[in-house]
């Protein structure tokens, strides 16, 4: 038995393990049997040379993707063994995504960008204006909500989509390089808005190359040849969720995120 509790447990991993068949003999072990626990409310980053299994691995735990052997318990759900429908109704449910190039829409809005994860749980927008409306103040995106991303700069872009990843109250967002084409100081702030978020409860896994973005985590997982090669603790993670929420420190101090509720 783990020493943890496992309701405290956001993601309990075992054996994990991807295998890409190439055809004929050829495969390609991009998960060779990853065993990770991560708390709630904890921020770790995994570093790693390019090939390792980072990108693989944040896919597996976003729902994205289907591993080829092993046990990927989220919560209390086991989702090695779900079929596509309840992998996206979890995905939706419970998770956030950001990414290095944004993915945002560039025929909508900044509002609609917003709104895209609800239009995929196939809820009526309508009821929720106010609320991604709350989601784009959150990150100082007020006055530009009928804006597209073409009028935006890299930094606007990327809190767009943090914003849009907030739109479901996840308890996890996964963020692939998520300053990656930005510069240091709008990097930066995009990674003071991760970190408030942290800060508030949620539990963050972020891959990156950046030593001084891995050092804002509590947990620095490396990764080699589809394996965890060592980990390096930062700071103490949260053993369980905060109960209450102080004043912020700068970003996000206007408001707390609110939950999913019309
Ligand atoms: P990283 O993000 O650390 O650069 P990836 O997880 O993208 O690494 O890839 C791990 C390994 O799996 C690499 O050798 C890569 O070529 C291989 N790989 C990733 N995706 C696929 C795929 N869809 N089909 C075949 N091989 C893949
Ligand atoms: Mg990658």
């Amino acid at each position: 038995m783990s020493a943890t509790h496992s309701h405290d447990l956001m993601i309990r991993i075992i054996g994990l393990r991807k295998t890409y068949e190439l055809g004929g003999e050829n495969r390609v072990h991009a998960l060779a049997g990853v065993d990770l626990e991560v708390t709630n409310g904890s921020y770790i980053a995994i570093m790693g040379p390019s090939g390792s299994g980072k990108s693989t691995m944040l896919n597996l735990l976003g729902c994205l993707d289907r591993p080829t052997s092993g046990a990927y318990f989220l919560g209390d759900e086991d989702v090695a063994r779900m079929s596509d429908d309840q992998l996206s109704e979890v995905r939706g449910r419970r998770i956030g995504f950001i990414f290095q190039s944004y993915n945002l829409i560039a025929q909508l809005t900044v509002l609609e960008n917003i709104q895209v994860p609800l239009f995929y749980q196939g809820k009526d927008l309508r009821q929720y204006h106010e609320h991604c409306e709350k989601m784009a103040d959150l990150v100082g995106l007020s006055d530009r909500l009928h804006h597209r991303p073409n009028q935006l700069s890299g930094g606007q872009q990327q809190r767009v989509a943090i914003a849009r990843s907030l739109v479901n109250d996840p308890l996890m967002i996964l963020a692939d390089e998520p300053t990656g084409n930005l510069d240091s100081k709008t990097g930066k702030e995009v990674l003071d808005i991760i970190s408030e978020l942290n800060r508030q409860g949620k539990t963050i896994v972020l891959v990156t190359h950046d030593d001084k973005v891995a050092a804002r985590a509590h947990r620095i997982i490396h990764m080699k040849d589809g394996l965890i090669d060592r980990e390096v603790v930062n700071r103490p993670a949260p053993t369980s969720r905060p109960s209450t929420r102080g004043p912020g420190t700068g970003a996000l101090s206007a408001a707390t995120v609110q939950p999913l509720n019309p």
